[in-house]
Order: structure tokens, then sequence, then C-alpha cells
């Protein structure tokens, strides 16, 4: 499949946010500029300074969907035009306290309303910090109070994946730090084997950038296969490498990061070549800006006897050629459209601008693919 069709990842794009997102992408592109605004954004958040507004008429609009769901209505309906699914993603990060807790279920419970209303709402996604305490989550035991508040952490997850299951939604559930994904993993599993009997309705996220990951999930999807039920896998490669690797240095342990991005994409492509082995009870979504894996999943999907159950899935303001064209050639893609309060979504907002920094000095993959239609555009 090509991707390089720009007129149709941009079509979307009026020239006005083109030349703005080129501009943007730009500045992320410039490593002093990025490093710089990265750090004044998280300075300015921790000392309660009044960023919100720089925020909102800059970054914030080219990750987020808006503030609130009523905001996204016109992304998703904008998208399904196009042919493609929305996930909404309320996409506040690491609460404290159970108050907050219960308002994020009770935030996820409407996204589920909203998503049985609408048709083009088909999956929504699920931090599990943001119903669990994070220092809860590195536990490997818990005292009486701590078994207590994991009842309860299960209990908020439960009505959320029942409702998922009501609605007919899929529910992603995001991976997290290593260290917490043990205990992400029992819940996944959990909510699996109750809820997955019939359909994939819920799905865990595998990261292949820890080198453990491939074996885990061939061991998860003979568990599937012995239990019987739906594995509902969503295959990442990992968002928190740098972290990774500084706490297993200063923890004196071995990092469980793949030595080189070379060995994370082998098994990136491993994996998806092992869950698109198994249709009967492997339901796949390639969640990736990767072009090459892209091409593998549908390459592999295209020279199969029974129709896999596989779906694709970018961020918005991303890997628009991708989804797009994938959109266009009647493949089943979704952008995950994060929303929530600009002060509460810094630091995805922080991890999206670091991730489009300039790689070995290169221009990144966005930048190249604006400032390619803009010419297009200028030519045509
Ligand atoms: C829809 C969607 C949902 C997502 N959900 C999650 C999630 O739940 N949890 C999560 O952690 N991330 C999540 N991500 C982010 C994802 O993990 C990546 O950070 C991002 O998408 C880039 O990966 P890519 O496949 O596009 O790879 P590319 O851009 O081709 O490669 C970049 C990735 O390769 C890996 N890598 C780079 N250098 C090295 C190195 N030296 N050694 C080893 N590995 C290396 C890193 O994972 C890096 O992010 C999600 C991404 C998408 C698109």
């Amino acid at each position: 499949m090509d991707f390089s069709d720009t007129r149709i990842a941009f079509l979307r794009k009026s020239d006005q946010e083109l030349k703005q997102s080129a501009f943007l992408f730009g500045m992320f592109n410039n490593p002093t500029l990025n490093r710089f605004g990265t750090k004044a954004t998280e300075l300015a958040f921790k000392m309660h300074l009044p960023i919100d507004s720089a925020l909102r008429s800059t970054i914030f609009p080219l990750f987020c969907g808006g503030e609130t769901i009523q905001e996204c209505m016109q992304t998703v309906t904008d998208l399904e035009r196009f042919g493609v699914i929305t996930n909404l993603d309320f996409a506040v990060e690491a609460k404290q306290n159970e108050v907050e807790f219960d308002a994020t279920a009770k935030e996820l419970l409407t996204i589920l309303d909203y998503s049985a209303r609408y048709k083009s709402l088909q999956f929504t996604s699920i931090k599990i910090t943001g119903i669990a305490r994070f220092a809860l989550l590195e536990r490997p035991t818990f005292s009486k109070d701590e078994e207590l508040e994991w009842q309860r952490v299960i209990s908020r997850l439960d009505s959320i994946c029942a409702k998922a299951v009501d609605s007919d939604v899929c529910l992603f559930i995001d991976a997290e730090e290593s260290w917490i994904q043990d205990r992400i993993d029992e819940l996944v599993f959990m909510m699996m084997k109750k809820y997955n009997r019939d359909r994939p309705i819920i799905y865990g996220t595998w990261q292949m950038y820890r080198h453990d990951r491939l074996a885990h999930l061939e061991q998860s999807i003979q568990m599937a296969k012995n239990e019987g039920f739906w594995l509902g896998v969503k295959q990442v490669r990992g968002a928190y490498l740098e972290k990774e690797n500084e706490r297993a240095h200063l923890m004196g342990y071995p990092t469980p990061m793949q030595k080189t991005r070379e060995d994370t994409s082998k098994d990136y492509d491993q994996g998806i070549a092992l869950c698109l082995a198994h249709p009967e009870s492997v339901a796949f979504c390639a969640a990736t800006h990767n072009e090459n894996s892209v091409t593998r999943a549908l390459d592999i999907a295209r020279n199969m006897k029974a129709e896999p159950h596989l779906s694709f899935a970018q961020l918005y303001g991303m890997g628009d050629h991708i989804t797009f064209n994938l959109a266009h050639a009647g493949h089943k893609v979704c952008k995950y459209v994060p929303y929530g309060p600009v002060r509460e979504v810094i630091p995805y907002l922080i991890r999206r601008a670091e991730e489009n920094s300039s790689i070995a000095g290169q221009v990144s993959r966005e930048l190249t693919l604006l400032q390619r239609e803009i010419k297009r555009r200028k030519e045509s």
C-alpha cells in the first residue's frame, strides 16, 4: 500500500492549518527549542503559572480534540466523513485519590454512553493510573487496607468493562511503566476472561520495546486458547524508553528495554505475524505510525484464508498519511482523540513534543510530510 499520497492524508486541513502544523512540528524538530519548551512548560505547570491559554492556541489543538467530549464531537464527525473511527481518550494521568479515580471512571462511563449513540465511536481507551494509585500498582503484595483499595480498582474497571460490553464498544487498556505493568496485566486478563467469551471487547497492550514481551504474547495466546476467551491485543512499540532506561540504571537492575530500535521493530513485526496466525482467538490492533509495520500487517492479512480481526490506530495529529490512506482503501482504522482540561493533558503533550523531535539531526516524519503537502499544493 502506498502511504505517500499526502493529498489524501491532509484533505481535512486548510492551507492555513497545514502551515500552522508545519510551524509547530518545525519547533519540535529543533532540539534546543524542544528541550527548552518542554522544560519551561513542565516548570510553569509545577509553579501553577497561567500557561493554559498559550497551550490552547498552539500545541493543544494539534494533538487534542478539545477539553470535553462535547468539544470533540466536531472532530468525531469530521473523521467519520473520511471513514475513520474515533477512539475518545480521556487523557488525564496519574490521579492521586479516590475522589479523582471515581471521577475518571465516571467520565469513562459517559464516553461509553456517547459511544452507544454514535456509530463511529467504536473504541475507547483507559489508563489504569487514571483509576488506581500508582504506588499501589507498584506493590507486589498488599496489606489489608491495600487489598480493599485494590478491590475498589477492580470494581471501577469492572463497571467500565460491563458498560463497554453493553455499548458494544472495544475498550483498549493502555500499557504503562514496566514496574506497574504486571498489576495492569492482572486486571487485563481478569477482564478478558470475564468479558471476551463471545467476542473481543477488552484489549490489553503489548509494548515491543520490552525484550520479554514477544514471549509473553506467545504465552498469552496459548492461555486464551486453553481457557476459551478472545485475546484482544493492541500492539505498540512503547512510549517510556528513556524513563525505563534511566530508572534501571539508577536502581542498578538490567533494563527491560531492547538493545536497539531495530530489535524493537523485529519483535513488533514478529508479534504481528504471531497474532494474525491465530484469527480464531486473537483480535489485533496495530497501534503505530510506522509504515513498514502497517504494510507487513496488511500483507499477512491479505494472504490469509480466514478474515482476521484486524484494525489499526494512530494518534490525533500524527500519522495522518497512514490513517487516511488506510481508511480510503477501506481498512478499519481509528484515531485516538485525546481530550481533557489543558492543564491535565500536559504530560501527554510533552510526550508528543519529545516524540517529534529531530532524531540524529533528521527532519521528523511528520514535518517532512507536511512540507511535502505544502509544496504539492503550491505546485498544483
Ligand atoms: C494509537 C496508539 C496508542 C498507543 N498506546 C500506547 C500505550 O498504551 N502504551 C505505550 O507505552 N505507548 C503507546 N503508544 C505510543 C507508542 O508506544 C510509540 O511511542 C509511538 O507510537 C511510536 O511508535 P511507532 O510504532 O510509531 O514506531 P517508530 O516511530 O517507528 O519507532 C519509535 C519507537 O521505537 C522504539 N525505540 C526507539 N529507539 C529505540 C532504542 N534505541 N531501543 C529500543 N527501542 C527503541 C520506541 O518505542 C519508540 O517510541 C501508542 C501509540 C499509538 C499510535
